[in-house]
């Protein structure tokens, strides 16, 4: 049975703070914000992380990139924002269910690619 932490705030099991959502995705807050605006974008598919997607979620990975638009959208974050997705030993995640971190509200921090060209 598969029960991280997300699939059981899909399932309805455990609260979260929901924005969005459709048959596919779910959109809700981080609990712990590192913008003023940090919202997690998740499909309601378990796929443990990026290395997990096939070719068949072609079409739903797609979805997440436009579920951030409606997102910010939503959340009238005009000024753009920051998408982001934690991969393997170097990236760091946490929650063994594939996620889009969106976060706005501020101008954020230094990116790790510069701005200069
Ligand atoms: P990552 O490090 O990319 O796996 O990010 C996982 C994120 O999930 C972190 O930013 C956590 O703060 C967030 N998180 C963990 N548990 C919950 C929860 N129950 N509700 C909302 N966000 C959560």
């Amino acid at each position: 049975m598969i029960d991280d932490i997300f699939c059981k705030i899909i399932n309805k099991e455990v609260p979260a703070d929901i924005i969005m959502e459709t048959d596919e995705w779910m959109a809700f807050k981080d609990i712990r914000p590192q913008a003023p605006v940090h919202i997690l974008i998740v499909p309601k598919k378990h796929i443990q992380d990026i290395s997990f997607v096939k070719e068949e979620d072609r079409e739903l990975i797609g979805k997440l990139i436009i579920a951030a638009n409606e997102v910010a959208d939503k959340l009238k974050l005009d000024k753009g924002f920051r998408l982001i997705l934690n991969q393997g030993e170097h990236g760091g995640p946490l929650v063994p269910h594939l996620h889009v971190h969106l976060l706005g509200g501020k101008h954020l921090g230094a990116k790790i690619v510069a701005d200069t060209n």
